[in-house]
């Protein structure tokens, strides 16, 4: 690879917080849910197994940026190469050390499990508050094979767990006793960690089992997580995948935010399916709500923030004004990108007889605000199956 390409990919990911360490492409684990395949919506270079030298020069470069209170670099989070679990690299846990102990700066990483529990413990007994490690367990029970088929063993994953390293574990329900199993597991090891939990959503390019084995987790949701609600685990409880939850929770905030946008009736506005619903039930009236399908993610997808302008583009006709929320191009490298990387200058170029505004009160600090506040797994029992207007709010049926 040409040096001056791969040094502008690795100081592009060093401006957008992350600590760029590569296995290369692409990720052995294959696990068959992984959403961070190169799937081709998003292009990422092919960057080569980072060696000792470069990580000398990534490291200095880090050093050299101020530490900001509360900001933790991302230790493999990639925007431009393909995501992977990097412990997998066989000097990441010398240079994760090296990290802490040569600077002032906090760290956050996530891994299926393939890190040193020993050694990993240690760092977080010695870094207190500047670790934080989240578990990525996806399941403990029968399933686990074929959705990891070449993850760490569960024995693995148990040692991880004991002990003080690990800041959140996530897993998802796929059926009975799934979930609510994991969680009272997790919890008679770990009685720290947060537990964080939902479904996995079926996208266009997983296969049709796991796609199967997601949509049975999120038809039994609701039970799983009722059990885990009367379990009255001592762990903090986060449940924050499913965007029709996660929007009638919100909807309050919602329907404020849009009142706030000052639309006419007769302007267009794109929505995602959940939102187009709420909309829909609460102020039918407000404007035009155009609903636009997840159609480059496919599969179940229904999220504003995951919407891009192609997506869009399939959905105009001879609208003549168009709002579009802020939160679809809030791109991490800035200048008004969607997640597959085309500006908003590219899409206006595409309609040139269409006026297009940005709704800018409809941002990513104002979802995820709200996505923390309501995301708790009371949140979910309590103020959502515990209210019977979801169901009203779910039977809105969404245009062709
Ligand atoms: S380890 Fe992570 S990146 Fe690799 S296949 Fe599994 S989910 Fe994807």
């Amino acid at each position: 690879m040409d040096q001056q390409i791969l040094n502008d990919v690795l100081r592009q990911e060093i401006r957008e917080g992350k600590i760029p360490l590569s296995l290369g492409k692409t990720c052995p684990v294959e696990c068959t849910f992984c959403y961070e395949k190169d799937h081709s919506y998003r292009p990422t270079v092919d960057v080569p197994r980072t060696t000792e030298q470069q990580w000398q020069n990534i490291l200095e470069e880090i050093k050299r940026i101020p530490t900001r209170p509360g900001h933790s670099w991302l230790l493999g989070g990639n925007e431009y190469m393909e995501w992977t679990d990097i412990f997998l690299h066989p000097r990441v846990m010398d240079w994760l050390q090296e990290f802490l102990d040569t600077t002032d700066k906090s760290v956050t990483f996530f891994t299926v499990g393939f890190v040193q529990p020993e050694r990993i413990h240690r760092l977080a007994e010695r870094y207190p508050g500047r670790i934080s490690f989240e578990l990525s367990v996806i399941t403990l029970g029968e399933y686990r094979k074929k959705l990891l088929p070449h993850g760490p063993t569960v024995r693995q994953l148990m040692k991880i767990l004991d002990g003080p390293a690990v800041t959140s574990a996530n897993f998802y329900s796929f059926g009975p006793n799934t979930m609510s199993e994991d969680a009272q597991t997790i919890s008679r090891i770990n009685k720290n960690c947060l537990l964080w939990m939902g479904c996995l959503t079926p996208l266009k390019y997983i296969d049709r089992e796991t796609s199967h084995l997601m949509r049975q987790g999120r038809h039994y949701l609701a039970e799983e997580s009722r059990k885990i609600y009367y379990a009255d685990l001592p762990n903090t409880q986060m449940l924050h995948t499913e965007p029709y939850i996660s929007t009638f929770l919100a909807r309050n905030k919602i329907l404020k935010t849009f009142d706030a946008c000052e639309l006419e009736k007769n302007d267009h506005v794109v929505v995602s399916g959940c939102v187009y619903r709420i909309l829909q039930t609460f102020r039918r009236h407000r404007a035009r709500f155009l609903y636009v399908p997840n159609d480059t993610l496919g599969g179940d997808s229904d999220c504003s923030t995951l919407l891009t302008f192609n997506d869009i583009s399939k959905r105009l006709t001879h609208e003549t004004r168009v709002y579009i929320p802020k939160v679809i191009m809030e791109h991490p490298s800035r200048g008004e990108r969607d997640i597959s990387g085309v500006t908003f200058d590219e899409f206006k170029s595409w309609f040139p007889r269409t006026r297009f505004r940005i709704l800018h009160k409809v941002n990513t600090q104002v979802s995820n605000k709200k996505l923390y506040e309501k995301g708790y797994l009371k949140n979910y029992v309590e103020d959502y199956l515990g209210n019977p207007l979801h169901k009203k709010v779910e039977a809105v049926p969404l245009p062709n």
